[in-house]
């Protein structure tokens, strides 16, 4: 069963608003068994918005649409969509009321716009607005279904959630869709799809497989669609067993976690504690650990020891070592790690120095150069890396590989 997305709106069109309603759409609806044929967006304009729903209702059977039903002159979608499929707009009572208790509670008496936004088409079922003061609405035409509501998101999801999918469920008998991710990281995605090329080659028809890499990460997504959860469910784990046997110490989660959350449950089941000194990542790691709650059970904190003399007064580090091989050196990222893993008095403890760029990189130490130290009370374990010239992109890496090495290091 396929179904498009159309997005409505300047806004979306001039950057000056993300188009976060087609990605979260798509994500729910592929969830209960639509495919989603395509996204389209386009601007609040007569012509764009006819066009694009021919060509939409040419190709799927239901449409999405979101936006353009403000109560300003900018937003043309419900007046095109109710002379599109023949109807006229009347009041409703019940949408009527819906906005005048909601007026009322914020202290507002109805205006002639908000009246304005009572007007429902005669031809087409009303989505009922719980958090906001626009309709959506529901037309049905050749066993097809056209859906539209407001974009601000919230409206949006409160509206898809308890209407739309209800009756998209009841309207059309769905597949079962079942997507299963192996997440991975430490090794590229060529040199992945290098290793699994022969488990690719024999994969059955029924399974579709993505590559999704990010900076430091490469996700796998197997995918199989049918009737029944259970049996899908038991051909795609079959297959992950066969790739955990082909890459298994690159695969940190089945289900969906992070490594700052797969961390965080491995420190938490033994008691154990982290601390980090981080230099190019200027407490970059001790974000993303903090974004999990619970943290505080594990994690002490962090010292951003981005100067030398940071390096050499917070955490020990000594001073002719940085003058002899400078800070982005193993030497140097050791005794970070060391020094803070004392300082902080934890079990673990992260170390980054690194030329994050795109200024200050040498012949000898080119942007990209990162340094990365892990230590714990039997070892300290040091690893260099080459990463690219972006700033942002080898601060995410540097932070992803500093995380995978203490992973290893805590599950060995
Ligand atoms: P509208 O229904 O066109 O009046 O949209 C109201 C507000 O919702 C806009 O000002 C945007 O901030 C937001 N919005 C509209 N479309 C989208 C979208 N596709 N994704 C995220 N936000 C949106
Ligand atoms: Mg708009």
């Amino acid at each position: 069963m396929k179904l498009d997305i159309l997005s409505i709106g300047d806004e979306l069109l001039i950057g000056q608003t993300l188009n976060t309603n087609a990605h979260w759409l798509s994500k729910q609806l592929n969830l209960i068994g639509f495919q989603i044929r395509q996204h389209t967006t386009v601007s609040d304009e007569k012509t764009a918005i006819v066009t694009a729903l021919n060509d939409a209702l040419t190709n799927s059977n239901v449409v999405i649409i979101t936006g353009g039903l403000g109560p300003t002159k900018d937003d043309l979608t419900l007046n095109i969509l109710t002379e599109y499929f023949g109807g006229k707009l009347i009041i409703n009572k019940d949408v009527y009321q819906d906005i005048e208790k909601m007026m009322t509670s914020r202290g507002y008496e109805m205006n002639e716009l908000n009246k304005q936004q009572a007007l429902v088409p005669d031809n087409a079922k009303v989505l009922r607005n719980k958090n906001g003061t626009a309709p959506g609405t529901w037309f049905e035409k050749d066993g097809k279904i056209i859906v539209s509501m407001p974009g601000v998101p919230y409206e949006m999801k409160a509206m898809t959630t308890n209407t739309v999918i209800p009756w998209l469920k009841e309207k059309f008998e769905l597949p079962v869709i079942v997507h299963k991710m192996i997440y991975t990281q430490g090794i590229p995605e060529s040199q992945l799809a290098e290793k699994l090329e022969s488990w690719e080659n024999n994969l059955p028809d029924t399974i579709k497989l993505a590559y999704l890499p990010s900076p430091g990460r490469v996700k796998l997504r197997l995918s199989s669609i049918g009737n029944n959860k259970d049996q899908l469910e038991t051909v795609i784990n079959l297959q992950i067993e066969k790739v955990k046997k082909i890459i298994g110490e690159h695969i940190f989660s089945l289900t969906e976690d992070e490594l700052q959350v797969v961390i965080g449950e491995l420190l938490h089941k033994k008691n154990a504690t982290l601390s980090t000194a981080e230099s190019c990542t200027g407490g970059y790691i001790a974000h993303l650990i903090t974004q999990v709650s619970g943290a505080s059970d594990y994690f002490k904190g962090a010292i951003v020891s981005y100067a030398n003399e940071t390096k050499i007064e917070s955490l020990g580090v000594n001073a002719n070592d940085i003058e002899q091989y400078g800070a982005v050196s193993k030497q140097v990222v050791e005794q970070m790690a060391i020094g803070v893993r004392t300082k902080l008095k934890t079990d673990y403890s992260i170390a980054t120095s690194g030329i994050a760029g795109p200024l200050g990189g040498t012949e000898e130490k080119p942007v990209g150069t990162v340094w990365i130290a892990v230590a714990s009370e039997d070892e300290v374990v040091s690893q260099m890396f080459q990463f690219g010239k972006d700033r942002t992109i080898n601060i995410e890496r540097t932070a992803i590989a500093a995380l995978g090495i203490l992973r290893n290091i805590i599950i060995q």
